[in-house]
């Protein structure tokens, strides 16, 4: 990685911040460009939770989430470029792009500049106070706890689900999960549902049940998860958590993409409104899916690559193509 703290150093095409699935797609389609891509990654991607995915086209007996990843990091780096550990921890613009302070894992931080700048650094669910890690891990590698429905609402098709969410959030949630099971509850796990008269009736109108009281402990057992409610101990196949996410959008706020902690706004190629810098996945406005991260980050990539070779055309070196010495040629690739 062409890591760099002196300011005449070269400059990346593109530094892309995050390797889930859609810094990995956008890494691909950079490499593919033949532009000098970074790619650096905190290594927490919300991909590395799903314990199988099986919306994932391509993948009929469905793919673990780690696999996938492994998948997608051998086939970049199959293309020559690498991922470095570590966090980039602020960006700035400067003069012809941006330089970005990076903490490679275990080692001081490096400035690291590159003409573009894109952000794929995704969003972590909030998870219920009173689910403690271990026990929280267990539950959601065994499907106890769920926080997908657009994903995995199929595997728990005439289940016995909890919703665990307030408001609107979580009537939407509950009333979307009612088209798979028709034992639906809405818990707010702080209870009570804070939810308006009208909101209320289109509950009971679905046939989803709400219970008023807090959830004051979970346990695992043999056949599902139990939840004392109030005083209540209820069991259930699959819990729902629908209490929000953190977004990683602190880069975008300090850079000016975006005013707040909020889904970056993006164009339909990934370009925030801040010239240079282009954002992809989960920490953008959409379905926080596979697929969706991949096809917005592959779009923005193709943007970052027109996008640059309006500012400099990009020309390959008449030599180059007649030794076919780099890497990737043009040879095929191992699979
Ligand atoms: C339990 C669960 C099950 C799911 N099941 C499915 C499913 O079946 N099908 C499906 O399509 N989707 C599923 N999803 C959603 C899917 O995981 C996400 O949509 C997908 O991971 C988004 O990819 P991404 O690249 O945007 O973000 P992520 O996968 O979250 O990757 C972002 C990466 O950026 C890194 N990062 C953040 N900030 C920085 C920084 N400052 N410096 C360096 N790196 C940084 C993070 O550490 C992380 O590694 C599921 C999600 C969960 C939680």
């Amino acid at each position: 990685m062409n890591a760099a703290d002196d300011p005449a150093a070269e400059r990346a095409d593109c530094l892309v911040v995050g390797a889930g699935p859609a810094g990995l797609t956008a890494a691909l389609y950079l490499r593919r460009f033949a532009l000098r891509t970074l790619l650096v990654d905190a290594g927490r991607p919300r991909a590395a939770l799903i314990p199988r995915t099986r919306n994932q086209p391509a993948f009929p007996g469905g793919i673990s989430g780690r696999s996938l990843l492994k998948r997608m990091r051998r086939q970049v780096s199959l293309h020559g470029v690498e991922v470095a550990d570590g966090t980039v921890l602020s960006a700035e613009r400067e003069a012809d792009g941006f330089v970005a302070r990076f903490r490679p894992a275990g080692a001081e931080p490096v400035l690291l500049r590159s003409r573009t700048l894109l952000l794929a650094t995704g969003i972590r669910d909030h998870r219920p106070a009173a689910l403690p890690d271990p026990l929280h891990d267990r539950a959601l590698r065994l499907g106890h706890v769920r926080y997908c429905p657009i994903c995995d609402g199929f595997e728990a098709r005439d289940r016995r689900i909890a919703v665990l969410g307030q408001g609107a959030h979580g009537m939407r949630e509950a009333i979307f999960l009612r088209s798979y099971s028709a034992d639906v509850f809405l818990i707010p796990p702080d209870g009570p549902l804070e939810l308006d008269a009208a909101g209320r009736a289109r509950l009971r109108d679905a046939g989803v049940t709400v219970l008023d009281q807090p959830v004051r402990r979970f346990a695992l057992r043999p056949n599902g998860m139990e939840l004392l409610v109030g005083d209540q101990p209820l069991r259930f196949d699959s819990v729902y958590p629908a209490m929000g996410a953190r977004i990683h959008s602190d880069l975008a706020v300090a850079l000016g993409a975006v005013d707040e902690a909020v889904c970056v706004p993006v164009d339909d190629h990934g370009r925030t409104r801040v010239p240079g810098l282009y954002a992809a996945g989960d920490v953008t406005r959409g379905l926080d899916q596979i697929a969706t991260a991949t096809a917005l980050a592959a779009a923005a990539a193709t943007a970052i690559r027109n996008d640059l070779a309006d500012r400099t055309p990009l020309r390959r070196p008449r030599s180059l193509l007649r030794t076919r010495d780099d890497s990737p040629g043009t040879e095929p690739l191992p699979v």
